[in-house]
């Protein structure tokens, strides 16, 4: 499980989070929707260790990960998928994946079977299956994201966070990327959801926190925030709206 706890985070003088705290249990998909900058990346990137918090604790299973080095908390299970397509390039899909679970041989976590794993992650990305030997440069920007998502599996990863997953995405991918992540759900994995398809994470996710402008305004379980008259003129006012 991870708590975060009256989470602070800055850039330069400019604060950006004023004191958030939220969970997700064990097993459950919790999603984090919010307007553009409302602080939902740098939520994810203050817990996973890309930025340092200002304030605030951050608990994973317990531990406390505030303010570590990111590959620290990799190795202690967290996974971030990134905004953005941050793969390796120059690097085959296989040995992306790879690499996802570099984290595992140096930790004091099983090991687990990381041949597995790999063929279990493109079972589950059927289209990097078929692109495993391929570099991960010339692959298509929403194979990339797929690519990302399945490398943050590859940790085996207590919590995995998921930044804007189907950004950029055309719609048919983004169906295929949330038929995923409920696979992923079925399978026990526990994600923080960021996802500007806000009706798509609530009906996706079990809980769900909305941000605004680096506080939380509602937190409840998915379904009642989907219509919850608040969140519905915020968030939800078209089919795909932000
Ligand atoms: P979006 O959906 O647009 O990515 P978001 O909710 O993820 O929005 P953040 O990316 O966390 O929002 O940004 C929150 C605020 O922090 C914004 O005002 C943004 O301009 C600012 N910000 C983000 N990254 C940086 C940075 N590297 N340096 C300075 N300011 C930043």
């Amino acid at each position: 499980m991870l708590s975060i706890h009256n989470l602070h985070a800055s850039y330069g003088k400019v604060e950006v989070l004023h004191g958030i705290s939220l969970e997700v249990p064990q097993g459950r998909l919790v999603t984090l929707i919010g307007s553009n900058g409302a602080g939902k990346t740098t939520t994810m990137r203050a817990v996973s260790g890309m930025i340092r918090p200002r304030a605030g604790t951050v608990t994973l299973g317990g531990r406390d990960i505030t303010g570590l080095d990111a590959h620290r908390i990799a190795r202690a299970g967290l996974a971030h998928s990134p905004e953005g397509r941050r793969v390796f390039a120059t690097m085959s899909v296989t040995d992306n994946l790879l690499l996802g679970a570099f984290p595992r041989l140096t930790g004091k976590r099983a090991r687990g079977d990381v041949a597995h794993d790999l063929e279990r992650a493109l079972e589950l990305f059927p289209r990097l299956k078929e692109r495993r030997e391929q570099l991960a440069g010339t692959l298509s920007g929403g194979e990339q994201q797929m690519l990302a998502m399945a490398r943050a599996v590859m940790l085996n990863p207590d919590v995995v966070l998921l930044d804007e997953p189907s950004m950029g995405l055309a719609p048919i991918l983004v169906d295929e990327v949330f038929r995923i992540i409920a696979r992923l759900k079925a399978d026990g994995v526990t994600m923080l959801l960021v996802e500007q398809f806000a009706q798509a994470a609530l009906e996706v996710a079990d809980y769900g926190y909305v941000l605004e402008n680096g506080r939380i305004a509602v937190h409840g379980p998915a379904h009642q925030l989907k219509t919850d008259p608040k969140v519905v003129a915020a968030y939800l006012g078209g089919s795909h709206a932000h």
